[in-house]
């Protein structure tokens, strides 16, 4: 084989997707494997070692040709020390040692980030940063997740939680409770089961158009269906949607005030919505940029889909060469 392949491993609560990714952040070979967070999380990276080791013999290559393994991981890391420092789902202790742990069940170097910031890193490597080293990326999916990358370097703060977009609060009084123990942050609003709950408090005041027969229909209702009866122009989507656009317009912009980043890359499920969603962010967006900012700061919605976590994952391996 004349290239070397990086390995990037995206963890999440049920699956874990990996990929063999080559220098010119090119997708060799990529697959998934559910995650076994049973025992205290102790059989997650032993599975992935594992599950390289079956792809190589797949596929008739040895181990020398993988330069090393990067992994992005559902939760606040520090970078330089390897450490996850708590995480709900997977079963492992405040403060796990995940980098030293992937380096022994592998035997390959590792690197470590929170997924959100491996998603932001992957969409300025590959994706719609299109090199931008200046770039700020929100995660609508289940959660709001959000990378922030200055000069390049992924804005770590002194306990890892940088960059945690989807815990601003955009109800300081009486907003509903969100996963992190708050109340009112964006994530009860803009992630894909913030905006099902709007619609129903909608709902739950009038039963009209095209949600209502959607949710007799199918006894609930998704994401999906609020932007799809918004292009209908269903009135009670349409007002759903203009909430989580002001709200995401006005905390992009804030966000921009203070950064003047060249992008802010939209991404996730949700995301998906695509110019519905972002044209009207990008009107609210303008009305609370500061004018310079407002000139050089670009909306755009991040292109990867699924492969942005590994991609980004890959590039903290290849950065780490490159130093
Ligand atoms: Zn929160």
């Amino acid at each position: 084989m004349s290239e070397k392949w990086i390995v990037g491993v995206d963890l999440g609560g049920t699956t874990t997707k990996l990929a063999f990714i080559n220098n010119d952040g090119e997708i060799v070979h990529k697959w998934e494997i559910p995650t076994d967070n049973t025992n205290e999380g102790q059989n997650i990276t032993v599975n992935i070692a594992k599950a390289i080791e079956e792809k190589l013999a797949e596929h008739g290559q040895i181990k020398d040709n993988l330069i090393g393994i990067g992994m992005g991981a559902p939760g606040p890391v520090n970078y330089d020390k390897g450490i996850i420092l708590n995480v709900v789902n997977l079963g492992w202790p405040d403060n796990y040692p995940l980098k030293a742990s992937l380096e022994a069940a592998t035997s390959l170097p590792a690197a470590i980030e929170n997924d959100a910031n491996c998603a932001a890193l992957g969409e300025m490597w590959m994706g719609a940063g299109d090199g931008a080293k200046d770039l700020v990326c929100v995660t609508l999916g289940t959660g709001v997740g959000g990378g922030v990358i200055t000069g390049g370097k992924v804005v770590q703060g002194i306990n890892g939680a940088a960059g945690e977009i989807g815990h601003i609060t955009v109800i300081p009084f009486g907003g509903a409770t969100c996963n992190c123990g708050k109340t009112g942050c964006l994530e009860t609003v803009a992630s894909a089961t913030g905006i099902v709950r709007l619609a129903r408090i909608e709902l739950a005041k009038e039963l009209k158009g095209e949600l209502s027969e959607k949710l007799a229909e199918n006894g609930s209702i998704t994401a999906k269906d609020v932007f799809d009866a918004a292009r209908n122009s269903d009135v009670l989507a349409q007002s759903v949607l203009d909430e989580i656009t002001f709200h995401l317009g006005f905390v992009l912009a804030s966000i921009a005030n203070t950064l003047n980043p060249e992008k802010i890359v939209l991404g996730g499920g949700v995301s998906k919505a695509g110019d519905i969603l972002l044209n009207p962010v990008k009107n609210n967006f303008v009305k609370f940029a500061f004018s310079a900012v407002r000139d050089s700061t670009e909306l755009a919605l991040a292109t990867l889909g699924n492969d942005a976590g590994v991609l980004g994952a890959a590039w903290l391996i290849k950065n780490k060469l490159n130093q």
